[in-house]
């Protein structure tokens, strides 16, 4: 059913909103949640989780998206992650209003509704450890057998799920489990476990808990408890949707919302699991969560990401059914595109090479305009201040330049952007390394503001800061993180840090850039033309500029785009 009333296109999920509304089920209610579990930082791939639930409660008034934390294990979790989940969310442009949740809430009501199992005769007290239920599980092929256990009288399961509770009994002593069917293909319905014991202090219920819910078990409960109508997850849950509804059937409640699963996002050359992007965190691979390489929201972030283009291409990637790889090139493209339209242009030479214009006076100092950003003239001009000594690029001079190379060369002239042309009359060596130091020029006083007026023409623009005015900047180039594009995928993922890019990070120092720079703070964009977006680190101060590249200015989505 197309979806006339957003300007989003639709997909299969915003399909099944549609039609639900057009019978209306749920009196036409549209709630959904997003559940991440304080175990890491948030990735790209849940940005596309974020996109969908709050996207999807965003397109109309009185629809609802609550964030809620799915805190039910409580080795793993920590309020560090909690922090940075809240900041990453709003960070994209996205509001739960009131409505901040935690499972770890509902652990007095969870202990109820399984005691309702129990009662019904749905769950049992299970003396059998993981390890011994083993054998009783089957296999995909086999049927499971019943756990010795499984005839336990109510009331027996009840006094023995009540001193579970109150501490009685060791770590892993006892499970609850469902009582389900050992036969059911689905392994899941094997008579999955709903309670385990595990002493551990909480961070939010401190020791009050020594048994703690499973996720298939806390996960509905928790959906039904907030409301949720369409409980939207990712497709290795799809198994799982017969555990979901066969909870809440089994219990009393009054909502039993719809499990609808899409596929995740996987982007090449690097990876989506919060468990692996903690490893390379705590191994010191990368330089914390928000190091500018890692896919995490905090990352991108710190990269020059903006909350548009990442919604952007949330936007693009669609939503289906199909697991696939995503090219990183599209999410470049994304920011790219906004950048754009918003960034700062500034000159930054980031390999300098000195020239000297010999025909220019010594202490003169030429004022000269400069625009903000082409694509938005509200953005206004700039002055960029030309002297007798400026930097230039190392690469846009080739001591024997073949014929397209249309930059400078020994007699070639190009055009210094919003400046002047110049022309090479010479390149001074190191007279032991051989090296150029510096380059001679001449100026033409005739060609201010980048034409000439005997209409020679020069087909090569470069960029340039003055000697006298150019700030020194650090610069951070930053490649992919790992050479394959599928890290996680060989045949052993374990030795997926062999697969790390020893060159994804490269620091240029000293840097020159234009002093309109000189203010910038953490967060500031700028493109530095002929080269890529930039973005001020978090580290940076006045005194200490540090630019971490985003992307540079190629753009290979274009070119993809275009062949396909
Ligand atoms: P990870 O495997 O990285 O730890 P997770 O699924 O365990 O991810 P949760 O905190 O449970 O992380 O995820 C919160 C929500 O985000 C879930 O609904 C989950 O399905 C969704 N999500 C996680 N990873 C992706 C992804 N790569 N693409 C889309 N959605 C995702
Ligand atoms: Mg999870």
């Amino acid at each position: 059913m197309p979806n006339t009333e957003s300007q989003a296109p639709t997909n299969f999920i915003r399909d099944i909103i549609a039609a639900d509304l057009a019978v209306n089920k749920n009196n036409g209610r549209v709630h959904t949640r997003f559940p991440p579990e304080p175990n890491g930082y948030l990735h790209i791939g849940h940005a596309k989780s974020i996109c969908l639930n709050f996207g999807i409660a965003k397109e109309e008034a009185g629809r609802l998206c609550n964030l809620r934390f799915d805190d039910t294990n409580p080795v793993t979790e920590d309020t560090e992650y909690i922090e940075s989940i809240i900041e990453d969310v709003h960070w994209l442009g996205f509001d739960w209003e009131d409505r901040l949740y935690y499972a770890s809430d509902y652990f007095e009501k969870l202990y109820n509704y399984a005691v309702q199992l129990i009662e019904s005769g749905k769950a049992y007290v299970c003396d059998l450890s993981e390890e011994e239920f083993r054998p009783y599980r089957g296999t995909l092929k086999e049927p499971g057998k019943d756990s010795p256990c499984r005839d336990r009288s109510i009331s027996e399961n009840l006094e023995l799920f009540q001193k579970m509770r109150a501490g009685e009994f060791d770590d892993g002593a006892y499970v609850l489990r469902a009582k389900i069917n050992m036969a059911d293909p689905n392994v899941h319905m094997r008579d999955p476990v709903v309670y385990r014991i595990r002493r551990a202090t909480h961070h939010r219920t401190g020791d009050a808990w020594c048994i703690y819910p499973m996720y298939d078990f806390a996960h509905c409960v928790s959906d039904s408890i907030e409301g949720i109508t369409h409980s939207i997850c990712t497709l290795e849950f799809e198994i799982h949707r017969p555990l979901y509804d066969w909870f809440l059937d089994q219990l009393n409640v009054e909502c039993h919302p719809q499990q609808i699963e899409f596929a995740r996002l996987n982007l090449g050359y690097t990876m989506m699991s919060k468990r692996r992007l903690l490893e390379l965190v705590a191994e010191g691979h990368v330089d914390g969560w928000d190091d500018p390489r890692m896919p995490t929201i905090s990352g991108l972030r710190r990269r020059g990401y903006t909350p548009a283009a990442i919604r952007n291409f949330c936007e693009r990637i669609g939503v289906t059914k199909f697991n696939s790889l995503t090219d990183i090139a599209l999410l470049e493209h994304c920011v790219r595109e906004d950048l754009n339209k918003k960034s700062q242009r500034v000159m930054a030479v980031l390999d300098p090479l000195r020239v000297v214009i010999e025909n220019y006076p010594e202490g003169e100092v030429d004022e000269l305009d400069a625009i903000n950003n082409p694509e938005d003239p509200e953005m206004g001009t700039r002055s960029v201040f030309f002297s007798r000594e400026i930097y230039i690029e190392r690469d846009d001079f080739l001591e024997d330049p073949p014929k397209k190379f249309f930059r400078l060369g020994p007699g070639r002239e190009v055009r210094l952007r919003y400046g002047y042309y110049i022309t090479c009359v010479d390149a001074i060596k190191d007279p032991d390394t051989g090296e150029i130091v510096e380059l001679r020029c001449t100026y033409d006083p005739e060609t201010r503001g980048g034409s000439s007026p005997d209409g020679r023409k020069v087909k090569g623009t470069i960029h340039w800061v003055s000697v006298a005015h150019a700030l020194n900047a650090e610069v951070r180039l930053y490649d992919r993180l790992f050479t394959d594009e599928n890290p996680l995928g060989s045949e052993n993922p374990d030795n997926y840090t062999d697969l790390m890019n020893p060159e994804s990070l490269t620091v240029l120092k000293p840097c020159k850039v234009e002093p309109s720079t000189r203010d910038a703070v953490p967060g500031d964009k700028y493109q530095f033309e002929r080269q890529g977006y930039f973005c001020v680190d978090n580290d940076s101060s006045p005194g200490n500029l540090i630019f971490n590249r985003t992307v540079a200015l190629r753009d290979s989505w274009s070119k993809i785009a275009k062949k396909q």
